[in-house]
């Protein structure tokens, strides 16, 4: 199967989604132009997990804690390298360690805006929001 070139041009559909490091979500589609930030995205997508745990297993309840908080390393540029390995160990741990779908997608945005907007991370650490 041809890998689409970006998350637009391709099916609508569980398994080519997952194929690409995407999900197919429930409910809702949220669209950003280019002027937002998508560190900022990622800090939000692991503050919403911290507050929507229900605390069961430890990847999800801690590592979204734990989560908020390298971001916002990354962001102060406190250690930004050592930070950013921190960040996709924590991401690989929690989709992988949680019982539920809550916590195994929460790292997939996070992990999507390392990979596509390393910028924003960078543009975060520099304090240059334009
Ligand atoms: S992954 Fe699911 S079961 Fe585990 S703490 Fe998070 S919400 Fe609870």
């Amino acid at each position: 199967m041809r890998l689409p070139e970006s998350q637009w041009d391709m099916p609508l559909d569980y398994e080519t989604f997952a194929e690409v490091g995407a999900g197919v979500g429930h409910g809702g589609v949220v669209m950003f132009d280019d002027s937002v930030d998508m560190a900022e995205q990622a800090r939000f997508s692991m503050e919403f997990c911290k507050v929507e745990s229900c605390g069961k297993c430890t990847p999800c309840r801690i590592g979204s804690t734990r989560g908020v908080e390298v971001i916002d390393r990354i962001r102060a540029n406190d250690n930004r390298e050592a930070n950013l390995t921190l960040l996709h160990d924590l991401c690989e741990t929690v989709v992988d360690g949680s019982l539920c779908a809550m916590g195994g997608m929460t790292p997939f945005p996070v992990q999507s805006a390392l990979k596509h907007f390393p910028d924003d991370f960078q543009r975060a650490a520099n304090g240059d929001r334009s």
